[in-house]
């Protein structure tokens, strides 16, 4: 599915249940931040190798993680009428200005402070 038809589908799912003009912003950010702990409950605690182990015995709760917060997020989209296709395009762009491949395989990350590079 893309971005739009999924934008669109949710802008549907909600009339059809009258929730056009039903909406706050803070609510489904502190949800979307919910997901975030149900999926942090798992791996809480444990180091990087405990991590990946955890995470691909439990595929089904971070796919579920992935769904429920797409579909919170363009939700916030469609309230706040931005296209969010559009959206993550711009990020995709800015984020190839800021980190350009050849000089992040030499530095390994962004983080200025730790001796990274960013355009910003
Ligand atoms: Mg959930």
């Amino acid at each position: 599915m893309e971005i739009k038809e999924a934008q669109d589908k949710i802008k549907g799912f909600d009339i059809a249940r009258g929730w056009r003009n039903d909406w706050n912003i803070k609510d489904l950010l502190l949800n979307i931040t919910e997901e975030g702990g149900e999926l942090w409950d798992l791996i809480k605690w444990v180091n990087d190798e405990k991590q990946k182990e955890v995470i691909n015995n439990n595929k089904e709760k971070v796919s579920d993680y992935i769904g429920d917060t797409l579909f919170l997020l363009l939700k916030i989209a469609n309230q706040t009428k931005v296209d969010a296709s559009q959206a993550l395009q711009n990020t995709l762009e800015e984020y190839e200005r800021r980190m350009p491949a050849e000089k992040m395989k030499q530095v390994k990350h962004a983080n200025t402070k730790a001796g990274g590079i960013d355009n910003k």
